[in-house]
């Protein structure tokens, strides 16, 4: 079975390739030779995921799943949510979004927020909706170095360390994409899918 997973996150790629069985084969972008940017215009995670995956197979005409994931923080009325990678302006990166975020929180003891992953899945012409989310508390500091994005700053309920400070095989065991691709993966085994 092969599918394309919409992402050049190298990131990510490792993070499911841990948790795929191995009858499926998973092609990146770069092996179908996408290079461009899928279009992610959509005003929220669910519509952001289903328009990834829409575009590889109008465009590139494979199987494939596309994710989106946000981090829905409680106190800013679960901003920054869709806005997630761009919450500190276009050209900022990881680490701006995630000292704005502290900045926001400053003056704020309520730190309640959870990740929430959506994976929308194209195959044989329909498109299926999978939902991972893992609650949590935003730090006051940042704390760990694994991992990308808000790791450092979110530990998940239960745990005393931040995903950063985690090693993959746990995050991915208990992480809201860990738990969305855990269903995909369940309907894919259980249905006669021939991708
Ligand atoms: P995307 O939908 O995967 O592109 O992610 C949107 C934003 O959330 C980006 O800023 C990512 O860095 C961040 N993000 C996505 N997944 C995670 C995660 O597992 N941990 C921390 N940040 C994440």
């Amino acid at each position: 079975m092969t599918l394309v997973f919409a992402t050049n996150n190298s990131n990510k790629i490792k993070e499911i390739q841990a948790l795929l069985p191995s009858h499926i084969k998973l092609l990146s972008l770069k092996d179908i030779g996408c290079f461009e940017e899928l279009p992610e215009t959509q005003n929220s995670i669910e519509g952001n995921a289903r328009q990834k995956a829409n575009y590889i197979k109008s465009h590139y005409d494979y199987d494939c799943f596309a994710d989106d994931t946000g981090l829905e923080v409680e106190a800013l009325d679960g901003a920054p949510g869709v806005h997630s990678a761009r919450y500190a302006g276009e050209h900022c990166d990881d680490h701006d979004n995630v000292n704005k975020l502290l900045m926001d929180l400053q003056d704020c003891n309520h730190r309640n927020a959870q990740f929430k992953t959506v994976i929308a899945l194209h195959v044989n012409n329909d498109l299926l909706l999978f939902t991972g989310i893992c609650r949590g508390q935003i730090t006051r500091n940042k704390r760990g170095e694994n991992g990308f994005g808000y790791d450092p700053i979110f530990i998940p309920n239960g745990f005393k360390e931040t995903f950063a400070e985690m090693n993959l095989k746990v995050k991915n065991r208990i992480s809201h994409r860990g738990k969305a691709m855990h269903e995909l993966i369940a309907y894919l085994n259980t249905t006669n899918t021939t991708p």
